[in-house]
């Protein structure tokens, strides 16, 4: 992977130049590029109303005006435009088998929704709001976030749930006690039948792929690196201090930082959660999953 290299290059510097680091990151700030369509997977249950929602983001129209219905919809792109900002579904060939064999896809598994979940940049995990985020909802909420994607789940249906307070807090209890990996997931309550809440829908759509997006300067990480190990050091080992001495972010989509450490298998989950919690709520990275990989510095008895 070329971020792979990049980071081993960096490595290999050991004395890395802040200046220039902070010239080509002020290049590429604004990466989030509008003119390119938004790579978006609808996923769920059978039922959830997945087809119900593309037919009215797009309009009935256009989605019966494939060029010879049944063989080329593959290569038709569904995409359609909202608010300036342009979108493309990803793997609607899931939409299309369920016309051909409505019967195959009452088994449709987590499994099979790995393929829409990696060609998308954003997932939405569509949910029945008569039975919200089951077992296989949670397991496909799961996968998105292992996968690195962001994620938006839709809690469809809504017109038809009576006690609406009640069952958000269910819903938002449910979430909290299964994905703690990730906080603070855009949960949106929606009817894609009366297209209600569907602009709100989009605009968390947009907010999490920006977050996805979100980059940190090296130079504030590493301001931020000193202070959150002076508030809270990482344990010593062996009577030694363990140093973190540099962090800098790798990538974007998703987040993925880089700690050097002087002992780095020796730093405690529960430190680098701590790290991480912190990264999220300093740099403001709600919602998506973030990676955060600890490596040793080249020689940590240098000094
Ligand atoms: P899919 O299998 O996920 O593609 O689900 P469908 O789009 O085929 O929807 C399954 C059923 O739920 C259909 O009978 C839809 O009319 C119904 N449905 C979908 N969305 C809604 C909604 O927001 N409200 C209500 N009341 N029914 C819906």
């Amino acid at each position: 992977m070329a971020w792979q290299r990049e980071l081993d290059a960096l490595e290999e510097a050991d004395e890395i130049d802040l200046d220039a680091m902070e010239a080509e990151e002020e290049e590429i700030k604004n990466e989030v590029d509008t003119s390119k369509p938004l790579l978006v997977a609808i996923v769920g249950r059978p039922n959830a109303g997945k087809s119900t929602l593309v037919n009215t983001l797009l309009g009935e129209e256009r989605m019966m005006t494939g060029p010879e219905p049944g063989i080329t919809r593959d290569a038709v792109h569904v995409e359609w435009e909202h608010e300036g900002r342009k979108y493309r579904l990803v793997d609607t060939a899931g939409m299309r088998k369920k016309a051909k064999v409505q019967e195959k896809l009452e088994q449709m598994s987590v499994h099979e929704s790995l393929r829409a979940i990696r060609l998308a940049n954003v997932v939405i995990l569509m949910t029945d709001a008569q039975s919200p985020m089951d077992k296989q909802d949670l397991q496909i909420a799961d996968l998105v976030i292992r996968e690195g994607r962001s994620l938006v789940i839709a809690v469809n249906k809504w017109d038809l749930v009576e006690d609406k307070a009640k069952r958000l807090a269910e819903i938002e209890d449910k979430l909290k006690r299964s994905l703690n990996q990730v906080k603070d997931v855009p949960v949106i309550t929606i009817s894609a039948v009366t297209r209600q809440r569907l602009g709100k829908l989009l605009q968390a759509v947009v907010g999490i792929y920006d977050t996805w997006n979100a980059r940190v300067s090296t130079a504030k990480l590493n301001r931020w690196l000193n202070y959150a190990t002076q508030k809270k050091p990482a344990p010593l080992v062996e009577g030694r201090s363990n140093r973190l001495r540099y962090i800098t972010q790798a990538k974007t989509r998703p987040p993925t930082f880089v700690v050097w450490a002087s002992r780095p298998t020796e730093l405690p989950e529960s430190y680098k959660r701590y790290l991480m919690n912190s990264l999220r709520e300093d740099f403001n990275i709600p919602g998506v999953p973030i990676r955060f990989y600890v490596r040793t510095s080249k020689n940590p008895f240098a000094e």
